[in-house]
């Protein structure tokens, strides 16, 4: 069933998670506040528009309320990070995910309500350990 996305901060992580989303079928409105990044993925996605997420009335205007699920991948502003994630789940967005930046900024963000938090560098670190196990390194 095609579902509609919102990825906020459009940095190599949230791009990908944008482009990918769009190749497999989905509505993704992609959301960043540099104008340039905006630019560069406009054909990939349904919809991509520049606008800062820490601004609630931005995001009402955008009907992101209506959206499946919200994809939070800011990276070095923790504050934005935070307050966009607690806003989206306060607007009752159904699946809040969003990228932490340690432990203990993960603990925050599960207590303010996110329903998935991911590590991209370590979660692409265990991955690659077990590919690496699973296709059996020691034959090549
Ligand atoms: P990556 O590793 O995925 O490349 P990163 O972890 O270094 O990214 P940042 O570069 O800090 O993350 O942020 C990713 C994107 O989020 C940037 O393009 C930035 O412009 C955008 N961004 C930061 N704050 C906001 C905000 N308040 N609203 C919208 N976009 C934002």
């Amino acid at each position: 069933m095609r579902k509609q996305f919102v990825v906020i901060g459009l940095g190599r992580f949230g791009t990908s998670v944008a482009k990918t989303l769009n190749i497999l079928g989905h509505d993704v409105l992609a959301m960043d506040k540099n104008e340039h990044a905006v630019q560069v993925i406009m054909h990939d996605v349904t919809h991509a528009v520049q606008a800062d997420a820490r601004d609630e009335e931005t995001l009402r205007a955008l009907g992101v309320r209506n959206f499946d699920v919200a994809v939070v991948a800011i990276g070095d502003d923790l504050e934005a990070n935070i307050l966009i994630t607690l806003m989206l789940k306060e607007m009752g967005i159904p699946y809040v995910v969003t990228k932490a930046q340690s432990a203990l900024h993960g603990k925050v963000l599960e207590k303010i309500g996110a329903d998935k938090v991911i590590y991209p560098e370590q979660d692409m670190g265990v991955r690659l350990a077990n590919n690496l196990i699973r296709t059996n390194v020691m034959d090549f």
